[in-house]
């Protein structure tokens, strides 16, 4: 079977690796006139927008320039219009860690992840439903997107046990015995009202066995057609996950299973779960090509900021990742100069701004001295302070990204930004 040449690895996540080989030549497409300027003020609250009530009409994906594999889109759903290539911050609990919803909005994030696990074992999405939904809940009246709770099942939950029928297991926090199926990870992003819904999945690690990934797959094709079967939110929209790992003959069977299903967007889920980065570079490009060109892509839980460009070479729309928020909160910065540790000693005295030139409110107000010291004297300022900042960053990233792709100059932006962060 054909595996991009490479065998399963060990757990060996972040290492630095980028090269842009999978890179391809680029070829302006056509441009229309719905590119819309970045709105950063927040617009009114709008829970109820009335959209007609049928799945299909829930959201709507514009495609406005390629060049090369790499696409500048938009999607447009009950909760607004999102602009891709797009970074969706993280907010497990119903709340991106140390942030206001107006802090995030504020550095650009147009639409955030909620949790679909978390959510559902605390606070509940039947008592989230009943307090208006989670963007009431949280007040985020902007796009929202929810995952299954698979991911965390598989990877936070004890004493687990899967079957066809769906996924049994033991609460983290109190050990409640739980069932996890695909129709109620279909209910539970119904209640909590998010725009766009993932299905139920089983992901594999990296280094599972052909007969594991293969199972897996068939699982989450059943799994698939259960929640597409279930799903009835009028103003809601459900992906599907494509799986197979690094194995190309897997993916595309697991592709060809799902587009038939007619599912709005589509995944690609299994990366960034042990492989090295590089593997998944090399894998991208053509995962990216077996899902439909007329829909949005999403790549779930990747990546750096290399990570990023090189999977928006391949022709994925949208990305989520901890990292930024997590990073932050341990006193990591992304910059393009490279990554920057702010507890480093050497900053004790550094008067200079965490990133010339970022515009966040982190870097326009406070030195570097002052941040080293927040996290000395660990105050919770620090961690709110950097986690703006990276998630600021992230999101100039695909701005700047998606200029450059409408500008037919995505392969300079990506070669100028990777320089500066070897
Ligand atoms: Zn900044």
């Amino acid at each position: 079977m054909p595996t991009f040449g490479f065998h399963p690895y060990p757990a060996v996540v972040f290492q630095a690796a980028n090269d842009l080989a999978y890179f391809h030549a680029t070829t302006v497409a056509s441009l229309d006139s719905q590119v819309k300027p970045h709105e950063y003020a927040p617009a009114d609250a709008d829970y109820n927008h009335p959209l007609p009530r049928t799945w299909s009409q829930s959201m709507n994906f514009n495609l406005h320039a390629t060049d090369g594999a790499a696409r500048a889109g938009a999607i447009t759903t009950a909760h607004g219009t999102v602009e891709t290539p797009i970074f969706m911050p993280v907010g497990t609990q119903a709340t991106v860690k140390g942030l206001t919803p107006e802090m995030v909005r504020g550095v650009g994030a147009q639409i955030i992840l909620g949790n679909t696990y978390h959510l559902t074992l605390r606070p509940g999405d039947e008592l989230i439903r009943d307090l208006g939904g989670l963007h009431h809940f949280m007040n985020w009246p902007h796009p929202i997107l929810t995952d299954s709770g698979g991911f965390q099942v598989f990877s936070l939950a004890e004493k687990r046990k899967i079957t066809d029928h769906g996924a049994e297991f033991r609460s983290h926090l109190d050990g409640r015995l739980l069932e996890l199926t695909p129709e109620k990870a279909v209910d539970i992003q119904q209640n909590l009202g998010s725009d766009i819904a993932m299905v139920l999945d089983e992901c594999p690690p990296a280094d599972a066995p052909p007969d594991v990934l293969r199972n897996a797959l068939r699982r989450t094709t059943l799994w698939a057609e259960r929640c597409r079967a279930h799903h009835t939110h009028p103003t809601q929209a459900q992906f599907a996950i494509v799986q197979g790992g690094l194995n190309l003959e897997l993916r595309a069977e697991s592709a060809a299973a799902l587009i038939p299903m007619d599912f709005p967007g589509y995944a690609l889920g299994g990366f960034s779960v042990g492989e090295k980065p590089e593997e998944m570079h090399a894998a991208l490009p053509a995962c990216a090509a077996l899902l439909p060109a007329t829909k949005p892509r999403y790549l779930m839980g990747v990546g750096r900021p290399q990570d990023l460009l090189i999977a928006v070479a391949a022709g994925i729309d949208m990305f989520d990742c901890v990292m930024p928020t997590r990073s932050g909160r341990n006193a990591l910065a992304f910059t393009d100069t490279g990554p920057v540790k702010l507890r480093n000693a050497k900053h004790k005295r550094d008067p200079a701004p965490l990133m010339s030139g970022c515009d966040c409110d982190c870097c326009r107000n406070y030195s570097r001295a002052y941040l080293h010291h927040l996290f000395n004297a660990e105050e919770m300022l620090g961690p709110t302070l950097l986690s703006l900042h990276n998630l600021a960053y992230y999101l100039r990233l695909m701005r700047e990204a998606r200029t450059a792709i409408l500008a037919g100059r995505f392969r300079e932006f990506t070669e100028t930004q990777t320089r500066g962060w070897s």
